[in-house]
């Protein structure tokens, strides 16, 4: 049986934290659902999901579609787009059957490729993995861009056709992943009839997703449009990750929201990332355990939540120091998390 494989690549990257990556899970078990109810998808369809953000690695292994589970998805920072077209080459050789004279193998794997940011690894390493994926041409790749942080010139180098969602949303995802799930099943329709099938249905194609050309669309060259801080809970002592959004106009940064970050493997990961002067934050979205509303730096580098009624001293949750409030230093630069 020939099989049609198709490689998901999900952006983990931190901006995707919250709602963002709770819509994409909604829309794989949507696509999964939906194509379970297809007899043509059932039969020639296996999924593959690879995720990336400083690292990349294949979550779900090239699977029969009636067998695939939807996995837990890890938000962490970075965006290592070159990591991740290196672990698809690598997954679609080990994977994907070629045709010899001796036997007809799998049909040219269909990729769909989701992020939202510039790729923050090495430039030569995505230009090598664009060359291993594209010569000669491996699969059918299309890229989704969403929001205004998109290198489309780079993804246009990998991919057949790129497309663009500038607003990123439950509800916009939502009808990105019923077109991509019409595209799968015509895709697992054409198969049968042809030797060559479309990768994409057009007609299905929802109106907030516009296809960008090459050299169509600048990526923004400013102050990175959001930044993450890590902070502390001085009364959980967990932490959480502050989403603050750059204001072109006022060019300062205005608070979002704030997401709990698990104790484990998932916050460490959140350092050694660029700077942003503390006088272009504008206050702090409420803590995320506690919903204190203010925060205050300690010396050791650390950022934590403070209540409306501030203490005349405060202890760090991470380095123990008990400090004056008004030792605080206003001029302090923050580290911040790059997505
Ligand atoms: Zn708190
Ligand atoms: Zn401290």
């Amino acid at each position: 049986m020939r099989r049609l494989p198709v490689y998901i690549l999900l952006d983990t990257s931190e901006s995707m934290i919250g709602s963002a990556v709770q819509s994409v899970r909604s829309g794989l078990s949507l696509l999964l659902n939906t194509l379970r109810t297809d007899p043509h998808a059932l039969e020639t369809a296996w999924i593959s999901i690879i995720t990336f953000d400083s690292d990349a690695r294949q979550v779900v292994p090239l699977t029969e579609l009636a067998d695939v589970q939807i996995p837990e998805l890890q938000v962490r920072p970075g965006t290592s787009l070159g990591k991740a077209l290196g672990v698809l080459r690598n997954c679609i050789q080990g994977e994907v059957v070629t045709t010899t004279a001796q036997r007809r193998g799998d049909y040219r794997p269909l990729v769909f490729l989701l992020t939202d940011g510039q790729a923050t690894d090495d430039w030569r390493q995505v230009k090598q993995a664009v060359d291993r994926l594209t010569q000669p041409k491996v699969a059918n790749f299309y890229s989704i861009g969403c929001g205004d942080d998109v290198d489309f010139d780079m993804l246009s180098e990998v991919s057949d056709a790129t497309f663009r969602l500038a607003d990123m949303t439950p509800e916009t995802l939502r009808k990105l992943f019923i077109w991509l799930t019409a595209s799968v099943r015509s895709a697992s329709v054409g198969v049968g009839m042809t030797e060559s099938y479309n990768g994409l249905d057009m007609t299905k194609r929802p109106a907030e997703v516009t296809s960008v050309r090459k050299g169509e669309f600048r990526p923004w060259q400013g102050r990175p449009l959001q930044v993450f801080l890590k902070a502390w809970c001085i009364a959980t002592k967990q932490p959480y990750l502050m989403r603050y959004r750059f204001d072109r106009e006022a060019e300062v940064y205005l608070p979002v929201e704030s997401h709990k970050l698990s104790d484990g493997g998932a916050s460490s990961g959140f350092v050694d990332v660029p700077d942003v002067p503390v006088q272009l934050l504008m206050g702090s979205p409420p803590c995320a355990h506690c919903e204190n509303p203010y925060m205050l730096f300690c010396g050791c580098g650390s950022i934590m939540c403070l209540p409306r009624i501030l203490p005349r001293e405060a202890t760090c949750p991470r380095c123990r120091t008990t400090g004056a409030l008004s030792e605080v230093d206003p001029d302090f630069n923050v580290r911040t998390s790059a997505g």
